[in-house]
C-alpha cells in the first residue's frame, strides 16, 4: 500500500566515504538495536545506490516523523559538504524517481526538522534540489516529463546548468 508521504529526507552518514553499507548497517543493529534501517536508499561514494528498504515500509531516519518520510543518505560528510559528483547526480536521481511518486512532497535534510541538533546532510536540501520539484508540477499541467533527472544548476563546476559532463 502506498503510504502518505510529506517529506523525502536527505541525510549524510557522517562517516569517511569509504565506510561500507555492512558497516553502517551494523551499527544500526549492534550498537543502536534498530530493527529498521536509518534510510530506504544509501548512495555510495562512486554513485551507486544501495536500497535499504523498499519505499512502502517505515525506517528510522527522524524521530517521530518517519510515518510520513522517505530516507536517503549519500555516505560521508563527516565535516563538511564533500559529496562527489557522482552522489550529487545519484541523489537527484532517487529525489526525481520519489517526486514523480509523491509530488506534493516536501524535499528536505534531518537538520531542517525542529529539535534536531545536528548539521546532517551538511548542506541544504531543499535549496539544492527543489529545482526538481518544478519538473514535476509542470508535467501535473500536461508538460512532458524528462525521463532522466535534470541537471542540477547549483552543481560546482555546472556550465549553464548542466552537470559538467
Ligand atoms: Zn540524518
Amino acid at each position: 500500500m502506498k503510504r502518505n508521504i510529506t517529506h523525502l529526507v536527505v541525510h549524510c552518514t557522517a562517516t569517511a566515504h569509504n565506510a561500507s553499507v555492512a558497516a553502517i548497517q551494523r551499527y544500526w543493529q549492534g550498537t543502536l538495536k534498530w530493527k529498521a534501517p536509518g534510510y530506504h536508499k544509501i548512495i555510495k561514494a562512486d554513485g551507486e545506490v544501495v536500497t535499504l528498504l523498499p519505499d512502502r515500509k517505515i525506517a528510522n531516519g527522524v524521530a517521530g516523523h518517519n510515518k510520513t518520510c522517505l530516507h536517503v543518505s549519500w555516505i560521508g560528510g563527516l565535516h563538511n559538504d564533500n559529496r562527489t559528483m557522482a552522489q550529487r547526480k545519484a541523489l537527484a536521481a532517487v529525489l526525481y524517481n520519489w517526486l514523480k511518486e509523491y509530488p506534493d512532497a516536501t524535499i528536505c535534510g534531518h537538520r531542517d526538522f525542529p529539535g534536531v541538533n545536528k548539521a546532517c546532510p551538511q548542506f541544504d536540501a531543499g535549496a539544492n534540489y527543489n529545482y526538481l520539484k518544478s519538473y514535476v508540477v509542470a508535467a501535473g499541467s500536461g508538460a512532458k516529463l524528462p525521463a532522466e533527472p535534470p541537471a542540477e544548476p547549483s552543481a560546482p563546476g555546472a556550465a549553464g546548468g548542466a552537470f559538467g559532463v
